[in-house]
């Protein structure tokens, strides 16, 4: 992919080799979300790939919130919060899954759109794909359709790609 946004994605995006923890490399896209220019040319992307095909779109905490928000407002629809668990009230439904680092729990609370919505997930990063893989599984559970997977950057050797079954992927870059 050789879009506006892949290459700035490309020029910002740093990476921290043993962060959190060693093995890891941290891809971080703070210098992204902190140039105006780079972030408008992403949250544009998200919203002309997928045009047409989304109703609402659930942003997966933290990083997936800033683009959930954006995209959201740019193609007026409504905002999801995927969060970690044990942070929503009311009615919620959990599911867990592995991270390429540690295992973790993800809630969505149930009745916030119209049963069949098209629903468009966002990260910021797909790695192993538990966590879109678990996001998809409570978007379902919900009685939504899943749209399809927006992410920034895929980690390919990572095959996420392969956890997340037929749902649509779009990734602004694959490395
Ligand atoms: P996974 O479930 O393995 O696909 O992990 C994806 C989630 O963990 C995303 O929300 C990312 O923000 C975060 N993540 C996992 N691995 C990395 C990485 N190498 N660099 C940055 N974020 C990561």
């Amino acid at each position: 992919m050789n879009s506006v946004a892949a290459a700035r994605v490309n020029d910002l995006l740093a990476s921290y080799p043993d962060f959190p923890q060693p093995g890891i490399v941290f891809r971080d896209l703070n210098p992204v979300f902190a140039d105006a220019a780079a972030f408008r040319a992403m949250i544009d992307e998200l919203v002309e790939h997928h045009d047409g095909r989304f109703d609402a779109v659930a942003g997966i905490e933290a990083r997936g919130f800033l683009l959930a928000a954006a995209v959201g407002y740019a193609a007026d629809v409504p905002v999801l919060a995927v969060r970690k668990g044990g942070k929503l009230p009311g009615t919620v439904l959990t599911e867990e899954y592995d991270l390429e680092y540690g295992s973790a729990r993800l809630e969505l609370e149930v009745g916030q759109l119209p049963d069949g919505s098209r629903v468009l997930i966002l990260d910021d990063v797909l790695a192993t794909g538990g966590t879109v893989a678990a996001t998809a599984r409570l978007v379902d559970r919900a009685g939504y359709a899943l749209a399809g997977v927006g992410v920034v950057v895929e980690l390919s050797e990572l095959g996420g790609r392969e956890h997340i079954g037929d749902i649509p992927l779009h990734a602004i870059v694959s490395i």
